[in-house]
């Protein structure tokens, strides 16, 4: 009877362990779980986009990536410069004007951030007729070293354009290519483009093109 009663005490002794250690394993986890998730080295956000180009006056939602994060950890915003680009308390940057600005998440409480680089830009899109020229007689007339905006044109660089639908100097992306609107012409109205070549030859052979460009305004 004795050993029996011993015996038995001994299970119960044991399963009260058991219980014990799972109903602690059970309360432990999550501590232990949001507590390196929050704080701990392995912890970080990042932007799923280090930098974005973002056209004046829109908006977009910057996705943030929290790795390992606990759900409800609270991200603070800020920007470099409100003036150019500004950051809701949710992470919803709208571009206000031409210029950069860095947009940097934190996690309240922590040092652990990530920063998004938003270039705010101010460009159009047409589609143009694109003819070529060079510094020749037969197309830009007599005495015409340089182009409108004084420099000297550069082949691969420089377009004529309407300069009341282009401002000079501005940046403009044609078939994945960099060019700057330089030079008008007499007969550059409108959508046309002149595309400016070091030889008479080049820009005879250039010929007629129906193209689409990007212009980038400087503000
Ligand atoms: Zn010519």
């Amino acid at each position: 009877m004795l050993k029996y009663c011993i015996e038995k005490n001994r299970k119960s002794f044991l399963s009260l362990l058991l219980v014990l250690s799972m109903a602690f394993a059970m309360f432990a986890l999550p501590v232990t779980a949001f507590a390196s998730e929050s704080e701990g080295a392995g912890a970080k956000i990042s932007f799923s986009d280090e930098s974005i180009e973002l056209n004046k006056k829109k908006s977009k939602q910057l996705s943030l990536n929290k790795n390992g994060m606990a759900d409800d950890a609270v991200i603070s915003w800020k920007s470099s410069n409100k003036k150019v680009a500004s950051v809701s308390s949710s992470g919803k940057v709208k571009a206000k004007k031409v210029g950069t600005a860095k947009i940097t998440a934190t996690v309240k409480g922590t040092d652990i951030k990530a920063t998004c680089k938003v270039k705010v830009v101010h460009t159009k899109t047409f589609r143009v007729r694109a003819t070529g020229y060079c510094n020749c007689r037969r197309c830009s007339g007599p005495g015409h070293p340089r182009t409108a905006s004084g420099r000297r044109p550069k082949q691969g660089r420089t377009l004529a354009v309407d300069r009341r639908k282009i401002p000079l100097g501005s940046k403009i992306i044609m078939k994945g290519k960099t060019y700057y609107a330089e030079d008008t012409g007499s007969a550059i109205r409108g959508n046309k483009i002149d595309v400016y070549f070091k030889s008479h030859g080049r820009a005879r052979r250039y010929g007629v093109k129906r193209v689409t460009i990007k212009v980038y305004y400087k503000k």
